[in-house]
């Protein structure tokens, strides 16, 4: 039997994944606290695991911080999760001292979990919600300018806010150190490896145990007439000039339609509705997804991956960095089409197109049967269980970033070549034509030259000689 701390951020993506894996560890005798916030008591409770309330902890925000969490601004939560990890101290160092766990497990971005583990010592599993991020996989998230300049101009206040940690006890150099998926953590991912971007350069510490869904109910579409959902997920969902769009789009269609348009917005705002529409705050996300022949989703990586589990096909419509890789992982196996125009009727189109091709639901329905043969919060259970793991040692992260290092070298000392001969042999004057020239192209061909060390790695690993 071990003990094991859960710390998760206030958020539903974020918890949701979690709470199969701790009625397992509990299920299996093991003594699970969860350090969460009062919204989630009862999901937790409910679980067998001892809910630990962290609310006081969060403090009332300006109304510039609001929006900059309203939109999902990187700066803002960065800033916002270190406050509250120094807030938290006190009271974890007493946590961790009266509780003594044997293992922490936290999410990916809960910065009091992975900081205080890291302090304490205690072996460490992170829960990842969304894919897992190393430097190949994120690729797939494409930052919007506004996106870009949040990070670019957000780094000195969160290197600022970084230094406040160091006299805590918690050492941290990078916040990227803080978010991103390396080779030696030990993680939990909730996808399949087979729709996880770039799976082999993640090493044997993770486990991709697939979707943590409390459903293990089958798809059953059955029915009169095509059934259409709409969410825009818990985080961003006041849209309500979207959903009247949706509305306009589907109303005169022969498909039902239900909308989730979640707690902000009233849904009586929508009305007169069509007869063929419903709308509801929230719903049982997964017993709609069974039933529904076409999802339009904003990408949360919970949302698709439910979809995918019930065999639905999507219409894609990201709105952050985060949503798009997801997004584009989806159209890459074929279960959905991006939502490129959202107007009346490029929504219409985009419904229309899924629900009239039998190649999306064959897709969805390959990656469910994919899903469904994953170990699971079983499987995850176990993993975490038996932490810390150990390496066989096959980085091809670190390979690549070997490789990296050499074809710079290469690449500068020929850029350094030509520049002398064309100085000597023509003229000083273009050299800096030379060296812009080389800065723009090696960007690209060190891109397109690791995708093909890549391949050759997953070649020499999944056949060695
Ligand atoms: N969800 C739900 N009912 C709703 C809308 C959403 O239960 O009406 C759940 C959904 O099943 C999923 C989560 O909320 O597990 C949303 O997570 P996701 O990662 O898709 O998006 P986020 O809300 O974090 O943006």
């Amino acid at each position: 039997m071990k003990k094991i701390a859960f710390f998760c951020i206030p958020a539903h993506g974020h918890t949701n994944p979690m709470l199969p894996v701790a009625e397992e560890l509990v299920k299996n005798g093991n003594q699970v606290r969860f350090y969460s916030f009062k919204e989630f008591q009862q999901k937790i409770e409910a679980t067998g695991a001892v809910f630990v309330s962290c609310s006081d902890y969060l403090t009332e925000l300006t109304k510039e911080e609001q929006e900059g969490l309203k939109t999902v601004s990187t700066t803002e939560m960065t800033i916002q999760d270190i406050r509250i990890t120094l807030r938290m101290n006190s009271f974890l160092e007493e946590e961790f001292r009266s509780f003594q766990p044997d293992i922490v497990f936290t999410d990916s971005v809960c910065f009091w979990g992975k900081l205080n583990a890291w302090k304490h010592q205690v072996p460490l599993v992170v829960s990842t919600s969304t894919f897992a991020f190393n430097q190949l996989s994120s690729q797939y998230m494409k930052h919007s300018p506004k996106e870009m300049a949040d990070m670019i101009f957000g780094l000195p206040r969160i290197s600022k806010e970084l230094k406040t940690l160091a006299p805590y006890g918690y050492q941290v150099k990078s916040a990227l150190k803080l978010v991103q998926s390396d080779n030696q953590t030990d993680s939990i991912v909730y996808t399949s490896k087979r729709f996880q971007p770039y799976a082999e350069s993640f090493s044997d510490h993770y486990a991709f145990v697939g979707p943590s869904v409390f459903s293990k109910a089958l798809p059953d579409k059955k029915k009169a007439r095509p059934l259409v959902y709409i969410s825009m997920g818990t985080v961003i969902n006041d849209k309500p000039d979207y959903y009247q769009k949706c509305i306009q789009a589907l109303k005169d269609e022969p498909v039902d339609v239900i909308i989730s348009c979640g707690h902000t917005l009233n849904p009586a705002s929508l009305n007169p509705l069509p007869t063929n529409v419903q709308i509801f705050p929230s719903v049982d996300q997964l017993d709609v997804l069974s039933k529904a022949d076409v999802f339009i989703t904003h990408c949360g990586m919970n949302s698709v991956s439910e979809s995918l589990y019930m065999a639905t096909p999507m219409v894609l419509f990201p709105q952050t960095g985060e949503q798009k890789a997801v997004a584009q992982r989806a159209v890459e196996i074929n279960a959905g089409v991006l939502l490129t125009d959202d107007s009346v009727n490029g929504i219409r189109t985009a419904v229309m197109k899924v629900l009239n091709n039998a190649a999306f639901r064959k897709a969805a329905q390959e990656c469910s049967d994919d899903f469904r043969a994953c170990s699971g919060p079983a499987g995850a259970a176990a993993f975490i269980a038996s932490a810390p793991h150990v390496s066989n040692g096959v980085d091809i992260i670190k390979e690549l970033n070997q490789a990296k290092g050499i074809f710079q070298m290469l690449f500068w000392l020929f850029v350094g070549v030509i520049t002398l001969l064309i100085s000597f042999l023509v003229s000083w004057k273009y050299v800096w034509i030379i060296v812009l020239a080389a800065r723009i192209i090696s960007s690209p061909i060190g891109k397109a030259l690791q995708k093909r060390k890549y391949a050759s790695l997953v070649k020499k690993y999944q056949n060695p000689a």
